[in-house]
């Protein structure tokens, strides 16, 4: 373990001061190819207590607290590195939206107070920086195998233990899985008519490549104005010889918030990082120290609600959405928010063909995930940038050839196409792995009719599994690691339990399953979020899934009260033999 009279992991002596350095992808690969030794190439045993897979935050952690309480834990990462969506999503311009002093662990004080973070607001390099010093402190490396995807699970009831078959052809069992394979990492890829056509280069956001790519001098095209392309649409315009943008529907995009890290306001972080890690656990709504706001919209007189807006909008990121309490619930005050943000669109973007094109229509603000950019609509009046319709009153993109993309305008040339179209989110990752509970059901064919679980982390008729960041939980509208850390000291005071008691199987009933899943639709359809057709929070972005509004947005606190009664009343829900 780190010696606390070093300095840590991204902190070097320059002029006798302690100094953060960020390094590149580059770097970070090689770093980490300096500890690929410790990490194991096949499962040193046949059997382990709990396999985890997923070497993200919730892999990191789950290992850490599992081993840490006596657990024998094994785990596999289809990735080259941890890091989980941070090693993969390398795109220019990534940035957290959630302030890198709360976008992190609070499970060791050390490493809380020992990381220094360079930005307000941390870029993907920093983030996977953190994440390897958090491997590395641990020794979590020991315990994950890289390279390895998990394909199968099936669950033995003579045994009460799970099969569990990786793509390597290692074949263990565990008494439990926990599952944090992230529910933004299984890739979508839009299945666009003559896409293995493309005589150019195509790349997705979702898993960029370590080297630079060098749009100089190139005609680069941009499919998706989520979050992923708002972010790298201005700075693939920096160096493009062109950027065209196509966009399906246009998103709220907040300008970015993030500075260089003031020593003072790091400092008093640090100094009070018990009460706000509390705060964001026990009584925020979203995992964020951003307090709880009473205010309602209409009434506050409009040159009031003005003010504010605009002093939200100054200060960036999301804290818009801290403008007044009813912003997601009732509709008038929620086109008084959306209003404003169009007026700035109408503002910054100077051709009014383009700012329409831009303005969000027919759908309540930030009911689809809202973005933040850096310059993302100051970058539609460059001459080098133009934007296409693709919206779902057009023909949308007709097809891709070897010179480009087809659209209603015609042939768009390009030598570099970035899909950044976003994931099969919420769910994808967990049915990408055949996953066979009790009676041989699988997870995808239980969730066939529309996802449910139980708190967010448990299926009904799957025996000794642990899904984290899975539907019915809050991780995917507010700050996951929050969420996620919750989830994973739940689990362990559960297994402790279940370990002193001698029990060998835990499972959620389904009535509980059916009265949460109700329960967490029930909170979704008290707000505005279920009313937007298209967005991946009902999975309208993957042809063919169940529309069914996934997130658990009864509010981080109240999220954190429910999982703690249910304890308190002894695991009710869930039985264990
Ligand atoms: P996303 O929000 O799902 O955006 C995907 C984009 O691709 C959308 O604009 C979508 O259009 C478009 N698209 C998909 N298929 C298409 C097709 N066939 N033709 C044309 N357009 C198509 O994905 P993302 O941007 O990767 O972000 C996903 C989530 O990851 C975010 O919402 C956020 O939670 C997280 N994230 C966070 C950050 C951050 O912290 N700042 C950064 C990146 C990602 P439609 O909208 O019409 O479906």
């Amino acid at each position: 373990m780190q010696s606390s009279a070093c300095p840590p992991g991204n902190v070097t002596k320059r002029n006798g001061r302690n100094v953060a350095s960020v390094k590149d992808n580059k770097q970070l690969d090689a770093e980490e190819a300096q500890h690929l030794g410790e990490h194991p190439l096949s499962p040193p045993a046949d059997e382990f207590d709990v396999i985890v897979v997923g070497a993200g935050w919730a892999g990191l952690y789950a290992i850490y607290e599992l081993r840490r309480r006596g657990h024998s834990v094994y785990g596999f990462e289809a990735g080259a590195g941890v890091g989980g969506a941070w090693y993969h999503n390398r795109y220019p311009g990534a940035r957290c939206d959630v302030e890198s002093l709360e976008y992190s662990f609070s499970f060791d004080e050390g490493l809380q107070q020992e990381w220094h973070w360079t930005e307000t607001y941390a870029r993907q390099p920093e983030i996977r920086a953190y994440m390897n010093h958090v491997a590395n402190r641990f020794e979590l490396r020991r315990s994950i195998q890289l390279n390895t995807f998990v394909k199968s699970a099936v669950w033995d009831e003579e045994a009460d233990r799970w099969t569990v078959t990786a793509s390597t052809g290692d074949v263990v069992r565990a008494r439990y899985v926990l599952l944090g394979v992230g529910g933004l990492s299984t890739i979508l890829k839009p299945q666009i008519p003559g896409y293995d056509s493309f005589a150019g280069q195509i790349y997705f956001t979702a898993n960029w490549p370590s080297e630079p790519v060098d749009f100089t001098g190139k005609r680069v095209g941009v499919i998706g104005t989520g979050s992923s392309g708002v972010q790298s649409i201005p700075v693939i315009a920096e160096t493009a010889k062109h950027l065209t943008v196509f966009q399906r529907t246009p998103n709220y995009v907040m300008p970015s918030a993030s500075a260089p890290m003031d020593p003072d306001y790091e400092a008093e972080w640090k100094a009070h990082y018990a009460e706000k890690r509390a705060f964001a656990r026990h009584q925020s709504s979203n995992g964020i120290n951003q307090p709880v706001i009473q205010r309602k919209t209409m009434d506050t007189p409009p040159e009031e609600r003005e003010r504010i807006y605009q002093e939200l909008w100054d200060r960036g990121g999301l804290w818009i959405l801290r403008s007044f309490s009813d912003i997601l619930t009732d509709p008038e005050a929620n086109k008084q928010a959306g209003a404003f943000v169009e007026r700035k669109i109408a503002d910054i973007v100077k051709d009014p063909k383009t700012a329409q094109l831009l303005t969000p229509k027919g759908y309540y603000f930030a009911t689809k995930r809202l973005c933040t950019g850096t310059g993302y609509y100051e970058t539609f009046n460059r001459d080098n940038v133009s934007l296409v319709d693709v919206g779902r009153d057009t023909g949308g993109i007709h097809r891709i050839e070897p010179g480009g993309i087809v659209t209603d305008e015609g042939l768009t040339e390009l030598d570099i196409i970035v899909f950044a179209t976003g994931f099969d989110a919420v769910t994808g990752s967990f049915t990408a792995i055949d996953i066979h509970g009790v009676g041989g059901r699988t997870l995808k064919d239980h969730w066939k009719d529309g996802a449910k679980t139980y708190l967010g982390m448990f299926a009904a008729g799957f025996p000794n599994l642990f899904l984290i960041g899975a539907p019915g939980n809050p991780g995917s509208v507010g700050n996951a690691v929050v969420a996620l850390e919750m989830n994973i000291e739940w689990i362990a005071q559960l297994l402790d339990k279940v370990r002193a008691e001698g029990a060998r199987r835990l499972e959620a009933e389904p009535a509980a399953e059916e009265s949460w899943s109700e329960h967490v639709s029930e909170l979704g359809w008290k707000t505005l979020y279920p009313t937007n057709p298209n967005s991946w929070y009902v999975g309208a972005n993957v042809p063919g899934k169940k529309r069914q509004f996934l997130p658990y947005v009864g509010g981080f606190s109240r999220y954190d009260k429910e999982i703690s009664e249910v304890a308190a009343r002894g695991y009710e829900g869930i039985s264990i033999d």
